[in-house]
């Protein structure tokens, strides 16, 4: 499997390194490639994300990078752009597109907040029909591409984050609204991702999307691309060994990658 990852986060944002550091790490690992991506500014909720500030200096740095290592690494300089947010993605290599809120009677709910933090949004928000909170994320991320400009759909369930320890099982509900959205979503041919993030910080055992979701992906045609969704340099491939094997399993034989021209696909070897 080609060693590359264009889904991470540096200090620039909720990350816990510097570009630097990754790019060495990715040398490391014997990576080809590396890309960043930054969370996109979001005045509603800017805790996680890059201030508008040092969205400049995060693109000369990373461009500064770019050079002094090109003898050894590709390095790409993308942002994690939100479906709320305003700032120009024009500037970047590439865009990942992710619904990471919904907004809901004036409040902005999280799609991946702690257990207690989703627990009291679907009590108060969706009298804790789970599948309503699901159905209102999947109409938002069916418009992600249109919405961000995006050349990669982020972490396509992400509102299964906490699934496992609040518990809830996916239903006939939750895949049906899944399905409308992947089926808008292939018409623009840009690669989903399989996404280990959640695996790498503990709260999941398997990636985004479930197997169910990356077979409607598989059968409408959709293309994919492995991530880690990496906030720490030691976990750059995290769970690569777990998404590899069951890509191949759902049947794709190739998967996305960042290159000069974009997105290129290569076989899954
Ligand atoms: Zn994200
Ligand atoms: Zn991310």
């Amino acid at each position: 499997m080609i060693k590359t990852n264009f889904h991470t986060h540096t200090y620039y944002c909720d990350g816990k390194d510097s570009p630097e550091e990754m790019v060495l790490a990715a040398i490391d690992k014997g990576f080809t490639s590396i890309g960043f991506s930054s969370h996109s500014y979001l005045e509603k909720d800017a805790q996680y994300v890059m201030s508008r500030e040092s969205a400049e200096k995060y693109r000369n740095e990373i461009h500064t990078l770019k050079e002094k290592y090109k003898d050894k690494i590709k390095i790409f300089c993308g942002i994690e752009q939100d479906y709320y947010s305003q700032t120009p993605t024009d500037v970047y290599d590439y865009v990942i597109g992710s619904v990471h809120n919904i907004l809901k009677n004036g409040e902005f709910l999280i799609v991946d907040g702690s257990v207690d933090e989703m627990t009291r949004q679907l009590e108060c928000y969706y009298q804790n029909d789970f599948d309503a909170f699901a159905e209102d994320y999947f109409s938002l991320i069916k418009d992600v591409v249109v919405k961000t400009n995006a050349d990669i759909i982020g972490h396509f369930d992400l509102v299964l984050k906490n699934c496992e320890r609040i518990p809830y099982k996916p239903t006939k509900r939750f895949l049906t609204a899944a399905e409308r959205a992947v089926k808008e979503l292939v018409k623009y041919q840009k690669p989903f991702e399989i996404n280990t993030g959640a695996m790498a910080r503990g709260y999941r055992t398997a990636p985004y999307p479930l197997p169910e979701i990356l077979k409607m992906i598989y059968e409408n045609n959709g293309s994919i691309i492995f991530s880690s969704d990496c906030h720490d340099k030691s976990k750059l491939d995290f769970g690569f060994d777990v998404s590899k094997p069951l890509a191949l399993e759902i049947g794709f034989k190739k998967q996305a990658i960042i290159t000069e021209n974009k997105i290129e696909y290569v076989d899954i070897i």
